[in-house]
C-alpha cells in the first residue's frame, strides 16, 4: 500500500482499484491485446451512456479523436477553424495537422469558455468548423453555438477532454448540439485508460470515416458488403490513414472507469462545494458554476486571485508548492506561445490574458481525503491572509 504524506498533496492522483487491475489481468490472460472485443464493448457502453443515436469510435487519445473528427469533416488547406485561445495546444495543433488555419478567439471573463460573439466576429468565408472547449468541465453555451453554426453553415467539433459527464440543458456532452465530440482518457482526466480517447457522433458518415482513418485507411466494409464476410484476410486501403486505434488493455480499464464516472463526479462536486465555502471570504474569484439547467463535470478547480489579493499569482504558487501542495495553471493562452503567435498577430485577447495572470488550479481528485483537502484549505487561507477557520 502507498502511504500518503499528509504534508505533501499531489495535484492529481488517479483512482484505479481492484476492478481495473482484474480487468487488465483478464485481458492479458485472454491473449488478445490490441483492438478487439474489449474495444467494441467499451465503444458500445460509451455510446449507450451518451444517447441512443450516437456512435463511439475508440482511439488512443483525444488529440487523435480531434484530428479524426476534423479530417472526417473534410477540413484541409485553406480552411479556417475557430478555437478558444485558453486551451491546451492539442485543440489548435490538430488543425495544423490538416494544413488548415486555427483562428484563436477570446473567452468569456465569467465562464472561461469560448465567447460566442468573438467566435461570430472571427467567421470568414473560409471558416469550416468551430471547436468549443468545455473549460474545466463547465459546458459552453451549446445552444447559442449551434444556432451560430447553423446561421453560417459551419460544423461544431467540441473538445470535451474535460467534460465527461457534463450535461447541457439535460442532454449529455457528446449529444447536445455538436456534430462530433472528442473525449480524453489521459491519466488525469475525469476517467482514464492511461492514454485514450473517444470520438462520438450521431453522423454515421463521420463515424465510418473516422473508423477507417484510425487504422491506416483500411476499409474492410467495401469488400465485405458485397462478398463473403468470412474472407477476413481481404481488405482495401482507401486513404493514408493513421495509427490511432485503442488497445484492448486500455479499453478494459475504460469499461470499469466508465461505470464509476457518476461516483467520481459526485465526489468532485462535493469537494468543490467544500472549497467554495472555505474560500468565500478570500480575495479570490471562485470557479464559475454550471449555467442554469447544466451539469458541470468539475475536472479542474480553478481559483483566480482578485485585485485585492496580497500577492501575485506566481508568488501564490510558490507558497503553495513550498507547503507541499501540487498546483497547476490552465492555461498559458495559446496566443502567448511561440508557435501560435504568428496566427494571432495584431489581435487582442484581454479576457484570456487577465485570467492567465490570476489563475491557479488546486488539487481535485476522487481519492482526496477530508484531511488532505483541509490541509490545502488551511494553506490557501493562510497565504491569502484569511482568518483562521
Ligand atoms: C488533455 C486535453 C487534450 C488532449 O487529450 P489527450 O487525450 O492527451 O490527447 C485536448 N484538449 C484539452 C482541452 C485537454 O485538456
Amino acid at each position: 500500500m502507498t502511504t500518503f504524506d499528509l504534508t505533501s498533496i499531489p495535484f492529481f492522483r488517479p483512482s484505479l482499484g481492484d476492478d481495473e487491475i482484474a480487468a487488465v489481468t483478464e485481458c492479458l490472460r485472454s491473449g488478445w491485446l490490441t483492438t478487439g472485443p474489449k474495444c467494441a464493448a467499451f465503444e458500445n457502453a460509451f455510446a449507450a451512456r451518451i444517447g441512443d443515436d450516437v456512435e463511439a469510435v475508440a482511439v488512443n487519445s483525444a488529440t487523435a479523436a480531434l484530428h479524426l473528427g476534423l479530417e472526417a469533416m473534410g477540413v484541409g488547406p485553406g480552411d479556417e477553424v475557430i478555437v478558444p485561445t485558453l486551451t491546451f495546444t492539442a485543440t489548435a495543433e490538430v488543425v495544423r495537422y490538416l494544413g488548415a488555419t486555427p483562428v484563436m478567439v477570446d473567452v468569456e471573463a465569467d465562464t472561461l469558455c469560448i465567447d460566442p460573439a468573438a467566435a461570430e466576429a472571427a467567421i470568414t468565408e473560409r471558416t469550416k468548423v468551430i471547436m468549443p472547449v468545455h473549460f474545466a468541465g463547465r459546458m459552453c453555451d451549446m445552444t447559442a453555438l449551434r444556432a451560430l453554426a447553423d446561421r453560417h453553415g459551419l460544423k461544431i467539433l467540441d473538445d470535451a477532454a474535460h467534460a465527461l459527464p457534463a450535461h447541457h440543458r439535460g442532454r449529455p456532452v457528446g449529444n447536445c448540439g455538436a456534430d462530433a465530440t472528442a473525449f480524453s482518457f489521459y491519466a488525469n482526466k475525469t476517467m482514464t485508460t492511461g492514454e485514450g480517447g473517444m470520438l462520438v457522433t450521431a453522423n454515421p458518415e463521420l463515424a465510418a470515416r473516422a473508423r477507417v482513418m484510425r487504422l491506416h485507411g483500411i476499409d474492410r466494409d467495401v469488400f465485405n458488403r458485397f462478398t463473403d464476410k468470412r474472407a477476413s484476410w481481404f481488405y482495401d486501403v482507401i486513404a493514408p490513414g493513421f495509427k490511432y486505434n485503442l488497445t484492448d488493455i486500455a479499453a478494459a480499464i475504460g469499461l470499469v472507469q466508465l461505470g464509476r464516472v457518476d461516483d467520481f463526479v459526485r465526489i468532485r462536486t462535493e469537494r468543490v462545494a467544500r472549497y467554495n465555502s472555505a474560500f468565500a471570504d478570500l480575495p479570490v474569484i471562485l470557479p464559475p458554476g454550471p449555467a442554469e439547467g447544466d451539469r458541470h463535470s468539475w475536472h479542474l478547480y480553478i481559483l483566480q486571485l482578485s485585485d485585492r489579493a496580497p500577492l501575485a499569482r506566481d508568488d501564490f504558487i510558490r507558497a503553495l508548492q513550498s507547503a507541499g501542495i501540487g498546483v497547476s495553471v490552465h492555461y498559458r493562452p495559446l496566443h502567448q506561445m511561440t508557435l501560435w503567435k504568428r496566427f494571432t498577430e495584431g489581435r487582442a485577447f484581454p479576457n484570456a490574458d487577465r485570467i492567465f495572470t490570476r489563475c491557479v488550479s488546486l488539487p481535485l481528485f476522487m481519492s482526496m481525503t477530508d484531511a488532505e483537502q483541509d490541509r490545502v484549505i488551511e494553506v490557501v487561507r493562510d497565504v491569502l491572509g484569511g482568518a483562521a477557520a
